[in-house]
């Protein structure tokens, strides 16, 4: 079995397909990990939930999808965001709405459990820091967990008492051992470690190996359709950047 691992594909309907593509060409997977926030901040919401939903796949809810249907207000987003929000609430059909409504904050598969944020604070804690991972050790049982949120592809093992970071850049393989790890695969549609490809994993459960790839898209295609949307500059600019 071969599972793609994808968060944070963000409304981003170019990075979307451009990793499907990718995928396609490293021999395809059987289903889909969707690690949240589907929608928010890019000019396809509706066209990102149609596509996901004609793979295989199992998803879990970021922040973002709850404000896009009005579960969570947005008094902690920034106003851009909250302009975006809004913006993506209007795009959102009722099946699309009953999607994002039933996502669940965390799931357990094989070996790993998904969240959007952190498992102690699934919808909002970012997952940056050696404390914050540490902590967080205790919050799941599997041995590995898979989080989205902050964007950036990232490792924590825990060795013993303590925990590690590490980072995880482009074409690393990670083979899975005997330590617990919480591993960020990076965002697909909005990238923030200062690389602006998508970003996203395989994880190959014959070789227990997840296998991270960046993959560019059209970026300033996906920048003129976020213009003609009337979504907020930053939020365009900044898929040129990567942050
Ligand atoms: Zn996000």
């Amino acid at each position: 079995m071969r599972y793609a691992i994808l968060g944070d594909i963000h409304s981003n309907l170019a990075a979307f397909e451009a990793v499907l593509r990718d995928i396609d060409l490293k021999g395809g997977i059987d289903r889909i990990w969707c690690l949240g926030d589907v929608v928010g901040y890019g000019p396809d919401p509706h066209e990102c939930i149609e596509l996901l939903r004609q793979y295989e796949h199992i998803c879990v809810a970021g922040n973002h999808d709850w404000a896009a249907i009005g579960k969570m207000d947005t008094s902690d987003f920034n106003p851009v965001a909250t302009r975006a929000c809004r913006w993506t609430s209007q795009q959102l059909t009722k099946k699309d709405i009953d999607y994002l409504q039933n996502l669940p904050l965390s799931l357990c598969q094989d070996d790993f459990t998904l969240v959007h944020g952190s498992p102690r604070e699934p919808i909002w804690e970012y997952l940056l820091s050696i404390e914050v991972a540490q902590d967080n050790f205790a919050y799941f049982k599997t041995a590995f967990c898979l989080v989205g949120h902050s964007h950036v592809p990232l490792i924590f093992e825990q060795r013993g008492n303590s925990t590690v970071y590490k980072e995880f850049p482009n074409r690393t393989n990670l083979e899975l051992g005997g330590n617990r790890l919480i591993i960020n695969p990076g965002g697909v549609g909005q990238p923030r470690d200062g690389d602006p490809r998508a970003s996203y994993a395989i994880y190959d459960v014959d070789t227990r190996t997840i296998y991270h790839y960046r993959v560019e898209y059209d970026i300033p295609a996906t920048q003129r359709k976020m213009e003609e949307r009337g979504l907020p500059l930053p939020l365009i600019l900044r898929l040129s950047e990567g942050w």
